[in-house]
């Protein structure tokens, strides 16, 4: 006899329903999931407009709601309640003021919407790669007041709407905020709504997936309802939701291969379990299945699912879940890695090659390169050739710089191995990691692998 180890735990086992997931999904009634990414200058009224819409559709209660205007007000800015409502972090606490947050999700008749990435992060760039690459659409939030919108188009609001139509989004919704602040003037809105297209449709958004709303976060018009406003009479369109609400016609890849990145790991304690959180990017799986971790190749049960924060027997693609995992050491599992099936595994690998878009001088050189939430350091070994942007033709091989604004093929090595796999945007990134303007390519859809 004597005592029992207890280093060594018991394999947990979970019967799988062996389901045909996919038939379970076409038959499911469950609300469709969307996530999306809010972009814009600081001081766009992000926070507000978000806020506003969590708290017209109930995501947040009256109560906390009202704490929070209280706050507020004895600080003299009433407004902030709103933009309470998403973890502001910093700021407002600095002030003193100590809010416990809060949600970024919220539901209509038919979607269950997440936020991902709210606005509020000041330290911007990685968080924003990571939440783009989650995203489904994107709404960008323009001050439209005199002078804002100007000094926005210079600022952040160009650099946001590239970078995430570098990450792969390709719808987004264009919030003219602040309507109030300039009287709902039509020629404004048209003015901005000019010059915004313009600049979208360069950066590689399609026409058919930009539309604008004249909105008023702070007061709520053209939000979840329509603005009463008489000034406003001359805008007959969609309300913000309802445009979030229509542009949930994407499809994502159910019959492909198992990926999910994980995004946070619950170590679990002697109460709660060993969890991880991610969005699926591809396939599906259920409870019971064995699952792959790459890059540790460490493999794990699934003990339960939970979609949406709603316990599941099973999970699509394009869902947010939390997978309960068991038969795992939590050293083998961070953010970053990809979730796959030992049938169908994602490959690791220290060297590609990537077609990129210069937005600075491209020479070889250390970058950081971000896949999502995983950033891990590298450098440009070779510049392969400079392409024609338009056929990918071959113009120059081995130019010692590729210019700002000029298609290239690079070939890129890691310090670390890393899954990587065609088709993968990845961002490359100069200088320091919260400079924000670092960032020096886009990844276009193919990348071939060099070896
Ligand atoms: P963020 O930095 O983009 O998240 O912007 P905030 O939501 O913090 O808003 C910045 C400032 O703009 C705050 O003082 C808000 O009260 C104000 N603001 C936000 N929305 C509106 C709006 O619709 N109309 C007007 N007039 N002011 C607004």
């Amino acid at each position: 006899g004597g005592m029992k180890d207890l280093s060594v735990e018991e394999k947990v086992t979970v019967k799988s329903k062996n389901l045909d997931v996919l038939a379970e999904y076409g038959k499911s009634t469950r609300k469709k999931s969307a996530n999306f990414v809010v972009i814009g200058h600081v001081d766009a009224g992000k926070s507000t407009l978000m806020g506003r819409l969590l708290a017209d559709q109930g995501a947040i209660d009256r109560r906390t709601l009202d704490k929070y205007k209280i706050e507020a007000e004895k600080i003299g800015k009433g407004s902030f309640a709103l933009a309470w409502v998403l973890d502001q972090g910093s700021e407002e606490r600095a002030r003193g003021v100590t809010i416990d947050i809060a949600t970024n999700k919220f539901e209509t008749e038919n979607t269950s919407f997440t936020i991902v990435d709210a606005p509020g992060h000041r330290d911007f760039v990685p968080n924003m790669i990571a939440g783009a690459s989650q995203a489904d659409f994107a709404v960008l939030v323009i001050d439209s007041s005199v002078g804002k919108f100007e000094s926005g188009l210079k600022g952040q609001t160009k650099e946001h709407a590239l970078l995430v139509r570098s990450m792969g989004v390709q719808k987004i919704i264009v919030a003219v905020n602040k309507m109030d602040a300039v009287q709902w003037d039509i020629e404004r809105f048209q003015e901005i709504e000019q010059q915004i297209s313009a600049f979208l449709t360069t950066a590689g958004f399609q026409p058919k997936n930009i539309s604008f709303v004249p909105c008023s976060g702070v007061l709520g018009d053209n939000i979840t309802r329509r603005s009463e406003d008489p000034k406003s009479a001359w805008y007959q369109g969609r309300t913000l939701i309802e445009e979030l609400e229509t542009s949930e016609r994407f499809t994502h890849a159910l019959d492909k291969p198992l990926r999910m990145t994980i995004g946070d790991v619950f170590r679990g304690g002697v109460q709660t379990p060993l969890s991880i959180s991610g969005r699926l990017d591809s396939g599906s799986l259920q409870m019971g299945d064995q699952i792959l971790i790459m890059p540790s190749g460490e493999s794990a049960l699934v003990r339960s699912v939970e979609v949406d924060g709603e316990p599941s027997d099973w999970a699509v693609a394009g869902q947010n879940v939390v997978l309960n995992l068991a038969n795992i050491d939590p050293i083998h599992l961070r953010s970053g890695d990809v979730v796959c099936r030992a049938s169908a595994p994602i490959k690791t690998t220290t060297t590609f090659t990537t077609k990129v878009l210069a937005f600075e001088h491209l020479m070889p050189m250390q970058v950081d390169v971000h896949r999502g939430r995983l950033h891990v350091p590298g450098r440009i070994s070779k510049l392969v050739a400079s392409l024609d942007k338009a056929s990918g033709a071959t113009l120059k091989k081995r130019p010692k710089v590729v210019a700002p604004g000029t298609v290239a093929r690079v070939e890129v090595e890691l310090d670390q191995a890393v899954p990587l796999e065609a088709p993968t945007r990845v961002v490359l990134r100069a200088g320091g990691e919260y400079s924000g303007r670092g960032f020096i390519g886009i990844k276009f859809p193919c990348m071939k692998r060099a070896i």
